[in-house]
């Protein structure tokens, strides 16, 4: 089974560099968000409300942005006053600690509180590659289907924090949230759960009150 092998050794390097990643932001004083969900689901809307929150606080923060191609998510992320560092991968579906430490080099890392790495849109790849993150932050939205946990469970399973979306949305879907809540709880009792609208603003405040609070040095 070489492509097994293969992968092995591609995540046992990622984890080296990963490891590397981690030991610069602890010795910044940095707060790592590594934000991760399938394409679509509102990362980048979460994002600015979460700028917003945190800029309000006086926390000092970055944005990496990764997508497949384009730079319109980092665009958005500019329009806040936030520096955004836009990383194309090229085709790779999801981003890895090399991509990291290459935009590091295009941030003030003396200056910063906290960074928010938007990681490319897929439900998959990201929960294996370790950036270097603090915390794990995968949303979802209800329009996404209560069965997902089953499908996709890693990234439900390895998540610090679940931040589940269009919750404005719910009462025109078939979203059973007991029975999904109760599915990603059994997965993972250790997660924080959040409801919110990033359109209509419900739910923010207790998701804002949770990212500051995790920012050690703000
Ligand atoms: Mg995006
Ligand atoms: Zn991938």
């Amino acid at each position: 089974m070489t492509e097994v092998k293969i992968l092995k050794d591609i995540l046992e390097v990622n984890d080296v560099i990963a490891d590397q990643n981690a030991k610069l932001f602890k010795d910044k004083g940095i707060t790592v968000f590594n934000v991760m969900s399938s394409p679509g689901a509102g990362k980048t809307s979460l994002t600015i409300k979460t700028i917003e929150a945190a800029k309000a606080d006086g926390i000092d923060l970055a944005v990496i942005e990764g997508d497949i191609a384009s730079a319109i998510d980092a665009e958005r992320i500019q329009e806040t006053g936030v520096k955004a560092i836009q990383i194309n991968t090229g085709g790779a579906c999801h981003l890895d600690a090399n991509m990291i430490r290459s935009a590091l080099k295009h941030l003030d890392l003396d200056k910063l509180n906290a960074l928010i790495i938007e990681n490319v849109g897929n439900l998959v790849c990201p929960a294996e590659f370790k950036l270097g993150e603090t915390y794990r932050i995968m949303l979802f939205s209800v329009t996404e289907g209560d069965d997902k946990p089953h499908k996709y469970p890693l990234m439900f399973t390895e998540a610090d924090a679940l931040v589940i979306n269009k919750m404005d949305l719910l009462a025109n879907t078939n979203f059973d949230m007991d029975h999904f809540r109760k599915t990603v709880l059994s997965m993972n009792p250790d997660l924080e759960i959040f409801e919110v609208s990033c359109t209509q603003g419900m739910g923010l405040d207790k998701w804002s009150t949770y990212f500051k609070s995790h920012i050690k040095n703000a």
